[in-house]
């Protein structure tokens, strides 16, 4: 069985074709996919998505590229993700990819999300594009990592260095790895997936974007996360079995309001 660690299929383009998403997720025997929050007002959609199904868990969180909505305060964190679907907070970090200028906001609201991380116990799902050197530098001022008594998480959708991931390994967080990892232009990432630990991994969509080969450039969905974990298993030259059983026990792991 595999897990969809992180997907958006709340997005109008993906929750359109829920009963077709389903059936795909079961055909490729994708058990289980956690819908990640980007904002707090389609938080809602988010949720419900994980209450009308049993193998659909949500986070809260406010996406660092989103800048013209509500800023989170920590309290209002911890009181939404007191659901019990609720599996973590995120997805949170920095990008300074996508945006420019004074970015301070982006920092003080993801010093929010790991107070709010702290406070309930529920882990960190982090986003980080550009910024590494930052994002390490605010988990461990804020203690994010367990090596502080903190809680841990992800570093989703990782596209950073070797040493970036060792780094957020040795603050317990797993590394998180999309379709971008099945692309023959990502030498230098797939470089990094057969140094990190399986279980130290996890595997995503990031859908509705990302879709992994051989449905690249098309829109991704939970179901496709197969590949990932088909194309990490090549590479690593194991088993699919062996890929799947190691990235869906550390999701239970890692997400440990998440039953089964
Ligand atoms: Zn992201
Ligand atoms: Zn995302």
């Amino acid at each position: 069985m595999f897990i969809d660690s992180h997907c958006h299929i709340d997005f109008p383009e993906l929750a359109a074709r829920m009963p077709e998403i389903r059936a795909k997720m079961a055909e490729n025997a994708v058990t289980h996919a956690l819908c990640v929050s980007v904002d707090l007002p389609d938080f809602p959609r988010v949720l419900a998505l994980a209450e009308a199904y049993p193998n659909f868990y949500a986070s809260v969180g406010v996406h660092p590229d989103y800048e013209d909505t509500p800023e989170p305060t920590v309290d209002q964190l911890v009181a939404l993700a007191e659901h019990s679907k609720v599996v973590a907070i995120g997805e949170t970090g920095l990008d300074y990819y996508r945006l420019e200028g004074d970015l301070e906001w982006q920092r003080e609201r993801f010093r929010t999300h790991i107070r709010a991380s702290r406070a309930t116990g529920k882990p960190l799902i982090i986003h980080t594009r550009a910024a590494s050197e930052d994002t390490l530098r605010i988990m461990a001022e804020e203690g994010a990592g367990t090596d502080k008594g903190g809680v841990a998480g992800v570093m989703h959708c990782f596209t950073e260095s070797l040493e970036v991931a060792r780094a957020s390994m040795a603050m317990g967080f797993y590394i998180s790895f999309s379709g971008i990892v099945t692309f023959k232009s990502a030498k230098d990432l797939q470089a990094v997936a057969l140094e990190v630990p399986l279980d130290q991994m996890l595997i995503e969509t990031d859908s509705p974007y990302l879709a992994p080969v051989p449905y690249r450039g098309r829109v991704n969905e939970p179901g496709y996360v197969a590949h990932v974990a088909e194309y990490i298993a090549q590479l690593k030259g194991i088993s699919v079995e062996e890929v799947a059983a190691a990235t869906s026990a550390n999701f239970f792991r890692l997400f440990s309001a998440a039953r089964a």
